[in-house]
């Protein structure tokens, strides 16, 4: 809550709420899936409060927009320089915090003074994996 403490924002006890959710939340959660899990504490909380207490936080730039899951815009409160591997089948993302040797080649700089870099990697989790190995095993036998 430190963290939300100086934004300058009117925090309702819905807010709060949320505000308490996204604290040191690592699952990148959706709009949706922050608003199914604060409802149950404010069951008349709208929609529209999630979403404009996502708004607010992001021109506050103390949560982060990601565009990586094609389906919804997900939010990421740890805004530490960090980079993502997503999982292609059940869109888990996890946080890695290695920090990479990466330049680009003179050419492709286009002029640009290089401040920074954020790597998605992509690939298939461990729970995802299993499960296709056991449909694939079901299927042969
Ligand atoms: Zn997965
Ligand atoms: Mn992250």
């Amino acid at each position: 809550m430190k963290k939300y403490k100086n934004l300058c924002l009117k925090l309702t006890p819905q807010r709060l709420a949320i505000l308490e959710y996204l604290e040191g939340n690592t699952d990148h959660p959706s709009a949706s899936d922050i608003y199914n899990a604060v409802c149950k504490r404010f069951p008349t909380m709208s929609f529209a409060t999630v979403y404009n207490t996502l708004k607010a936080l992001k021109g506050k730039a103390s949560i982060q927009e990601l565009t990586i899951d094609p389906d919804k815009k997900r939010f990421d409160p740890n805004t530490v320089h960090h980079h993502h591997l997503i999982c292609t089948e059940c869109r888990k993302i996890i946080d890695i915090e290695t920090e990479f040797e990466l330049d680009l080649p003179e050419l492709q700089k286009h002029g640009f003074e290089i401040t920074g870099n954020h790597i998605d990697f992509y690939g298939v989790c461990p729970e995802c994996a299993g499960l296709a190995l056991q449909e694939y095993g079901g299927q042969l036998h």
